[in-house]
């Protein structure tokens, strides 16, 4: 295949920029080598600015420090007596996610010799537990209190970046999972590709995912034993959105799930064996893959990119405006990340994948009031997504005319860390095994039921706050990894689970009556297999139960385990309206042509509440349709 592109790029690399760049430069960093150089901006030359002298000063020497990000790492730093000459991270970040943060920002420090420099987006815990080590290190180094808040405004200056346009046979703006899943179909269909990221690694909200993928494959011992089927999964999807969805993209779906997993497969992306349920999900059907959260969509993508020639990955980069020449979508017009233009045009179609906007607050509470479904969605309410996710697609695809549709639909899930709402520090390991109590040491809803009943029964909760709570059955050999690499005994250590032996114990470790906790669980131990009540529908309406041979599988056997969740807002439904070939269409109904559409940023595929494990579905099935469809459009 021939290399398409036309740029004109022209940089003036400087040494302390060059090492920037060759450190940020993880698995998730650049694309193809040979498809010239708009692969490489993953970051931009850089200058330091000088501190003023005097106010910094160290004694020579290397100095380490513990911190937790993910996981626990150690911070080493090495300084003269006026600079940080080396920062050795030893950590166990997940590869994808926290893991580049280890490599770029300790590189950004040195570069900058200051403190100021820009964290990595989606790698807030690293980030800063970095920061705080090495803060902590030039504090041993003896530099003094205003010498770190000197060294906090000092911060890499960018040379700018010359504007350039870029051509490709399809463009595919975002790099999540949906726009990875198009621009490795277009790549097979043997098309050139240029994939637009906002970020400086694909990944999107897709990567911070639990990594279940929701497919049936119809007639398989696994399907049978399970009792599912793909009609079954279509029934769960449309009357889990409350009927909201549009039949015929839920059938598109549904049907194409399992081929999507195939597909997946076929690149070298690798399941685990079975099914689970995962929370929201209604039934055991989700995929596990090997790899912990979303990263092994994305290794496979990557290798994919790194092992073909045609796709370019240009990172950094905001698309801002659709370029649409005669009423046909042929491009894009984007900012650069030092504020220069980049054009990007497409002699097919023009993919949009930017993901929803679960991190636009503006949206958020504008689109709430049209359901009124969520008591606020305002700036308390933390939310599961990266900080790019702010509905970008959705403005510009209406402003050349998209229908939007179902925008009140958005989700909310139960169980956000308190901190930074994100999904990390789960302690539970299936919906079956833990239930929710509030801060009364009461259960207030069923926990085997749908994602927004779940979350509404948490917000009438006193501080709108729960603990989920379960005994050591969840942790057979003590070691098990949560979808983020976490086993319970790094959460535990981190202050972010509590562990006791009985649940008296873990009652006052909570803070809640421990009479109520123990009633609780005995109330619910009673309806569990064993239990005098089984077989009954509990008090909250809960099915889901353990089913093994012990005696009884309620939540009697300690240790016991609990971690305090909050509301946080994951998925929103609501977007741009799309036909089964994901076509965008615009408020008369009409193809909008060259433009398609897949993943967060469509609309009206899941109703009021998206089942758990249907979005990285959702990712695969309509990126490849979409990704197919920009490559067959022709103007
Ligand atoms: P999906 O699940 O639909 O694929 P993701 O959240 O995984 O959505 O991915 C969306 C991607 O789009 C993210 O990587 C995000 O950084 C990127 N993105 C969002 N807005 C823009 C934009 N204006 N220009 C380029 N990329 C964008």
């Amino acid at each position: 295949m021939k290399n398409k592109f036309l740029q004109k790029t022209s940089r003036k690399v400087l040494a302390l920029g060059l090492v920037a760049m060759l450190a940020a430069t993880s698995f998730v960093g650049c694309g193809k080598k040979d498809a010239a150089t708009t692969s490489e901006p993953t970051v931009a030359p850089t200058e330091t600015v000088e501190a003023p002298s005097g106010e910094i000063a160290y004694t020579p020497g290397t100095y380490s420090a513990t911190v937790t990000g993910m996981h626990e790492m150690t911070v080493t730093v090495t300084v003269s007596e006026t600079e940080i000459t080396d920062i050795k991270i030893d950590h166990q970040e997940t590869a994808g996610v926290g893991e580049p943060a280890t490599k770029s920002l300790p590189a950004d420090i040195i570069a900058a010799q200051g403190l100021g420099v820009d964290g990595v987006s989606g790698a807030t815990l690293t980030s800063t537990a970095i920061f705080d080590g090495v803060k902590d290190c030039l504090k041993q180094a003896g530099l003094s209190d205003a010498g770190i808040e000197k060294l906090m405004t000092i911060k890499l200056t960018e040379a700018v970046e010359e504007d350039q346009e870029l051509t490709a046979d399809v463009v595919v703006i975002g790099a999540g999972g949906a726009g990875m899943a198009a621009a490795v179909t277009a790549n097979q269909a043997g098309k050139t590709v240029v994939v637009i990221e906002k970020a400086s690694k694909m990944g999107g909200n897709t990567i911070l995912s639990g990594g279940a993928l929701n497919a049936v494959d119809e007639g398989s011992e696994t399907a049978i034993a399970n009792k599912d089927s793909v009609e079954n999964h279509y029934n769960q999807t449309f009357n889990g959105g409350d009927g909201e969805g549009d039949p015929v993209l839920v059938h598109t779906l549904i049907d194409n799930a399992w081929s999507g997993v195939e597909w997946l497969k076929s690149l070298g992306m690798e399941f685990k064996d079975g099914v689970f349920t995962v929370t929201g999900g209604m039934w055991p059907r989700a995929h596990k893959p090997v790899e912990p959260e979303g990263t092994g969509f994305f290794k496979t993508y990557q290798a994919y990119v790194d092992s073909h020639e045609g796709i370019t990955m240009v990172y950094n980069t905001t698309a801002k405006d659709l370029i649409v020449e005669n009423g046909v979508v042929v491009g894009v017009t984007c900012e650069g990340k030092t504020g220069n233009t980049v054009i990007a045009k497409a002699t097919n179609g023009v993919v949009l994948a930017t993901g929803g906007f679960g991190r636009n607050i503006e949206m958020r509470v504008k689109y709430n009031e049209i359901n009124k479904k969520w008591p606020t969605l305002d700036e308390t309410i933390p939310s599961t997504n990266t900080s790019g996710i702010t509905g970008d697609g959705i403005i510009m695809a209406e402003a050349i005319g998209a229908n939007l549709v179902q925008m009140g639909n958005i989700q909310l899930l139960p169980l956000g860390d308190p901190n930074t709402g994100s999904l990390s520090g789960n302690i539970e390991h299936a919906v079956e095994s833990r239930i929710f109590v509030n801060l009364e040491g009461n259960r207030f809803v069923n926990e085997g039921g749908r994602r927004d009943e779940m979350t509404l029964g948490l917000f009438a909760q006193p501080e709108t706050k729960m603990y989920i709570v379960m005994d050591s059955d969840t942790y057979p050999e003590g070691n098990e990894l949560n979808n983020f690499g976490e086993s319970i005994a790094d959460l535990v250590a981190a202050g972010r689970a509590l562990k006791a032996d009985t649940l008296e114990e873990l009652a006052t470790l909570m803070n809640v009556p421990a009479e109520n906790l123990v009633a609780t669980v005995e109330d619910y131990n009673r309806y569990c297999k064993g239990g005098d009540l089984e077989g009954q529908t509990d008090s909250f309406g809960r099915t889901l139960f353990t089913d093994t041979d012990e005696i009884n599988n309620g939540i009697n056997n300690g240790p016991f385990y609990a971690a305090v969740r909050v509301p946080t807002v994951h998925h929103t439904m609501g977007g741009v309206q799309i036909n089964e070939k994901a076509q965008v269409i615009d408020t008369n109904g009409n193809v909008i042509p060259g433009l398609f559409a897949a993943g967060e940023v469509t609309g009206g595929i899941h109703g009021t509440n998206r089942l758990g494990g249907n979005a990285l579905t959702d990712t695969v099935v309509f990126g490849r349709i979409a990704g197919a469809g920009a490559s067959e459009f022709t103007k």
